[in-house]
């Protein structure tokens, strides 16, 4: 039996990194999954690999029409929708002088709007369900103010308020919404990074597979008391937080 036998999730950058290794896993649980993506190859090959159980659905997270569109079709394809993991992100990295507008309102529409996007055009088909589980994807970054990243941790402490204020008006209907707080992950986001672990208490960074147990976790019924909560998993890195 799988953690999450019957279930269908729609999973936003479902086509590389993090999101690609939770969609594999959830389909080894056995849940049908929507690899949703700008990523056309990449998510289509990925939905072909893992069989039946899986779609491909091209959408930018910012396109409302379009979500409205992917619920629709997730419904009609799988017959229900019980998960959502807004997992889509995207990283500018300079200083708060040099960092555009354009940069802003890109971060901001992807990272933080297209999580709003994601969560509104859900509640219906969640509802109909008799409920689900709302896994936001914030980061450490949503935690404590990091340099160089003015737009990025702005959405990441964005979506822990979000979280909450979802968590509290979808109870009601049996929805749970939680965010989740990676630390440093090696996936195409971080490539460029280098690898920087001094503020990390396990002195590691994590493989793209090692968020999936969490993201597993709070999709599936073992975490069916957990709502409005922040789940961390980032080897130590915000251990030594006031
Ligand atoms: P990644 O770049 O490999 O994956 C992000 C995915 O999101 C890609 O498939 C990309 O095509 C997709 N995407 C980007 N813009 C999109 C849009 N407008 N609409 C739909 N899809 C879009 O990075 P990752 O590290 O796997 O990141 C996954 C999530 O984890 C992100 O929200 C990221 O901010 C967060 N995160 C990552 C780290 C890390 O160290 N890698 C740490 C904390 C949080």
């Amino acid at each position: 039996m799988g953690k999450l036998d019957g279930k269908v999730a729609i999973i936003t950058g479902g086509a590389r990194g993090m999101g690609a290794a939770h969609a594999r896993r959830f389909v080894e649980e056995g849940a049908s999954v929507v690899i949703a993506d700008v990523l056309t190859d990449l998510g289509a090959k990925l939905a072909d690999d893992l069989g039946e159980r899986a779609m491909f659905a091209e959408l930018d997270v910012r396109d409302r029409e379009r979500w409205t569109d992917i619920v629709t079709q997730t419904v009609q394809r799988f017959g229900r929708l019980d998960v959502l993991v807004n997992n889509a992100g995207i990283f500018r990295r300079e200083s708060i002088e040099t960092h555009s507008h354009e940069m802003w309102d890109e971060v901001i529409g992807v990272n933080l709007t297209g999580i709003w996007n994601g969560t509104k055009a859900v509640i219906p088909a969640l509802k109909a369900a008799g409920g689900g589980s709302i896994i936001n994807v914030s980061s450490t970054a949503g935690m404590t103010g990091y340099a160089w990243l003015p737009a990025y941790t702005t959405s990441k402490w964005g979506i822990r308020g979000l979280t909450k204020t979802s968590a509290l008006d979808l109870g009601q209907y049996g929805i749970r919404v939680n965010s989740v707080h990676p630390g440093f992950v090696r996936t195409p986001m971080t490539e460029e990074l280098g690898d920087n672990t001094a503020n990390v208490a396990l002195h590691r960074t994590a493989a793209d597979t090692e968020l999936t147990p969490l993201v597993l976790f709070l999709a599936s019924d073992d975490s069916a008391f957990s709502t409005g909560a922040e789940f961390i998993a980032d080897g130590g890195e915000s251990a030594g937080l006031p």
